[in-house]
C-alpha cells in the first residue's frame, strides 16, 4: 500500500529527528506533499495512526500540506497550475511541459509540546 510506506518513512524521518530528545511530547507533524505523488489523505492519516499506537508519536497529529503540480511551458515559458493531468500549458496549449513541483515528499516541521 502506497500510504503505508510512505507512513513508514515519515516515521523514521520523525524518530531520527528526535533520537537526541529524552521523552519528547510530539504535538504535531507537518508534512508536505505533492500532488503528483497522489496520496490520500486521509489513508495517510489512517496508516500513521495505526503504525504510531503505543510509540511517543501516539498522540500526534499528522498535518497534511498539499503542494500544487505546477508546470513551465517550453513554449511561452509560463509558469501555471495545473490542476488536472492534462499536460497542456493553459496559456498557449502547448504540451511540451517542464515539471517544477509537484513530485515532493518530505517532513516539513515537527513541533514538539
Ligand atoms: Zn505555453
Amino acid at each position: 500500500m502506497h500510504e503505508m510506506s510512505i507512513a513508514q518513512n515519515i516515521v523514521e524521518i520523525v524518530e531520527d529527528a528526535l533520537r537526541d530528545e529524552v521523552d519528547p511530547d510530539v504535538e504535531r507533524v507537518v508534512v508536505k506533499i505533492g500532488r503528483l505523488v497522489a496520496v490520500v489523505p486521509d489513508s495517510l492519516d489512517f496508516c500513521f495512526t495505526a503504525i504510531t499506537q503505543g510509540t511517543p508519536l501516539a498522540n500526534s497529529q499528522l498535518v497534511i500540506e498539499e503542494i500544487p503540480f505546477q508546470v513551465r511551458c517550453k513554449g511561452c515559458d509560463k509558469t501555471s497550475q495545473v490542476e488536472s493531468f492534462v499536460f497542456r500549458c493553459p496559456e498557449c496549449g502547448n504540451v511540451k511541459l517542464e515539471t517544477i513541483t509537484g513530485h515532493e515528499l518530505f517532513v516539513s516541521h515537527i513541533e514538539v509540546h
